[in-house]
């Protein structure tokens, strides 16, 4: 699917260059990178749309961090734990909740200006935590003000060369290691170009666009997961695939979520009749981990034929709502909901990828010189569920582990600050004969075959590998891809960033339905209608890596025993 000629760039004598670390990715992961770097390292940030495009900045309800008296690393540890449900990397999950409180102090000397409330930081709740510890900015607009923080330090660092409209098509590897990557720039100086990294690092988000329904944007395709996979790195826990609950139940792309917080301040779920849908499901009702909620509101709907519920808000003061959700306020009221007065429709929608490139404790994923963040990465902190707002987190958290490791690893030629070598980014034109087949490659895109195949594989997905999977469905799902795929195949536009991301999406499809077809038991996000139990054999995590020939090798690793790590 990646033209052979492409990934042969450097023999054929593409114009090259190199840098310290290639970043790709310009959300909180990336960002977060790029900046907490040493400035003595020439960094190259590429981003496939503007700096500022990202999943990050539509976060509404906040970050979780230990802030508040009343609260502590244990309690975070152990809630992280429980939503985990039994397949988080208790390290990981130590390291995450006990630096959280530096990232958001980070955050602040950055100039990011979060709610307060008797000059304090206010904190809210959200599903899943015991404790107030979720920090918000502008209400309900968190995401954006983490974006507008980092990008505007990324902005002003001498060291950070970015390059927006630079769409990572595939990782170079040579030896066994990660080297660099070809890129591909958008407008008139574009086309290929060859970058050489001492480091690689994929900050390059989710791929909620494998679904019909999401609340991700139209750039989370999942690319920089499914390049590591081509490359030879490991990716783990691809299997668990987080829906939020209440999505609101537009026929949008994305769709429009109302935060969880809106449930923590007091808003609750109610079916047609006006009866509360979490009732008796689970303790903290309204407030469970969302898989649980996800799944009362997937067996309400059955039940009454119904393809949507409602969050009601109207009990909690018109004035809160006003203060703390402007932004979904707004969308609420464009869609003809007046969510102090009405009940709002929602339904659940993909929303969050637990698994990606696996990574230990530092970003480093299996393949040398190859590092993974924020949602592409899979540090082990989310286990089969994540826990509301530990994924702004995890990036600012990770994000800054990554950057202490890259100095050590990187060639020691860097570490006297030296000017990158080759030609600067962006890279002289082409050669004509190498445009011309440039130009050709990118009118690949908008291709309404290639459309297509995106849209049959999101509904595919939703109706086979969705909130309740089956062994059946699974595998209609996975002889689907493989058909999905070679009609992709017979396309002949040779390229595009269109083609390549659903070439993505289909290879993250096809080895996630596998992962999730292996799993016969139910688990956090994973539910099978056929194994409705969570099985103890099955406390493992999975791993899938790629064969040389294309197929898929997959194995399992082993959960370490919390007790072991908390000491
Ligand atoms: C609506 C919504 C609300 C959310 N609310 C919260 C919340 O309140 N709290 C919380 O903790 N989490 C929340 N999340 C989840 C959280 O926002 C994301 O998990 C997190 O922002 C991911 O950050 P990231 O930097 O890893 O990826 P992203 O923010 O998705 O950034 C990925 C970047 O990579 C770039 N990119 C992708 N592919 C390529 C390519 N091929 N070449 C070059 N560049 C590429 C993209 O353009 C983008 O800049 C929410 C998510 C959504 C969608």
């Amino acid at each position: 699917m990646i033209p052979r000629w492409l990934l042969e760039a450097d023999r054929r004598g593409l114009p090259a260059t190199e840098v310290a670390v290639l970043v790709v990715g310009s959300g909180v992961a990336g960002l977060s990178t790029a900046l907490e770097l040493p400035p003595e390292l020439p960094v190259l940030l590429a981003t496939k749309a503007r700096l500022a495009s990202s999943a990050t900045r539509y976060a509404q309800g906040g970050i979780a961090a230990v802030l508040a008296a009343d609260d502590s690393p244990g309690d975070h540890w152990a809630d992280t734990m429980t939503a985990g449900a039994g397949l988080c990397d208790p390290e990981a999950v130590r390291v995450l909740v006990s630096e959280g409180a530096a990232a958001v102090r980070r955050l602040q000397r950055l100039g990011a200006s979060f709610d307060l409330e008797g000059g304090r930081l206010a904190l809210t709740i959200e599903g899943g935590h015991s404790r107030r510890r979720i920090v918000h900015a502008g209400g309900d607009a968190t995401g954006a003000e983490v974006e507008r923080a980092l990008a505007g330090a990324v902005r002003s660092a001498p060291n950070v060369t970015i390059a927006e409209r630079t769409f990572l098509v595939d990782l170079v590897t040579e030896g066994g290691e990660a080297t660099g990557a070809v890129l591909w720039s958008a407008g008139d100086a574009g086309g290929p170009r060859l970058v050489r990294a001492g480091a690689v690092v994929l900050a390059s988000g989710g791929a909620g666009q494998l679904y019909a329904s999401t609340t991700n944007p139209a750039l989370s395709t999942g690319d920089g997961i499914a390049a590591a996979l081509r490359a030879g790195a490991t990716l783990a826990d691809l299997e668990f695939v987080q829906f939020h609950p209440t999505a609101l139940h537009l026929d949008s792309d994305p769709r429009p979520l109302i935060s969880e917080a809106m449930r923590g301040e007091g808003a609750v779920l109610r079916d047609q009749r006006g009866a509360e849908v979490m009732a008796g499901v689970h303790p903290r009702g309204d407030l469970a981990p969302r898989d649980v909620v996800t799944r009362g509101m997937a067996a309400r709907m059955a039940e009454l034929g119904v393809d949507h519920l409602f969050l009601d808000a109207t009990g909690v003061p018109a004035a809160r709502l006003e203060l703390r959700f402007p932004t979904i306020l707004a969308r609420c009221r464009a869609a003809g909901v007046e969510p102090t007065r009405d009940w709002i429709p929602v339904s659940p929608a993909a929303h969050y990828l637990m698994g990606g490139v696996l990574t230990d404790l530092d970003g480093r994923s299996s393949l040398p010189g190859l590092y993974a963040v924020g949602e592409a990465a899979c540090t082990g902190v989310h286990g089969a569920n994540r826990l509301a707002s530990n994924s702004l987190l995890e990036g600012l958290v990770f994000a800054a582990r990554i950057a202490r490791a890259i100095p050590a690893a990187v060639p020691g030629r860097w570490s006297d600050a030296g000017t990158p070598a080759g030609e600067p980014f962006p890279l002289a034109q082409a050669a004509p004969d190498q445009r011309a087949r440039d130009s050709r490659v990118a009118a690949g895109g908008g291709d309404r075959r290639i459309d297509g195949v995106r849209g049959q594989l999101r509904r595919l997905m939703t109706g086979r590998a969705g909130v309740l999977r089956s062994h059946d469905g699974l595998a209609a799902a996975a002889a689907g891809i493989i058909g999905l795929s070679g009609r992709l195949e017979s396309v002949t536009a040779a390229g595009g960033r269109e083609r390549w991301e659903v070439a993505n999406l289909l290879q993250i499809g096809a080895a996630l339905t596998r992962l999730a077809a292996n799993r016969e038991e139910s688990r956090g996000a994973h539910s099978r209608s056929d194994h409705p139990e969570p099985v103890e054999a099955w406390r493992l995590r999975q791993v899938v890596t790629r064969r040389p020939d294309g197929g898929l090798d997959q194995g399992t690793i082993e959960v370490p025993a919390p007790e072991e790590a908390r000491r």
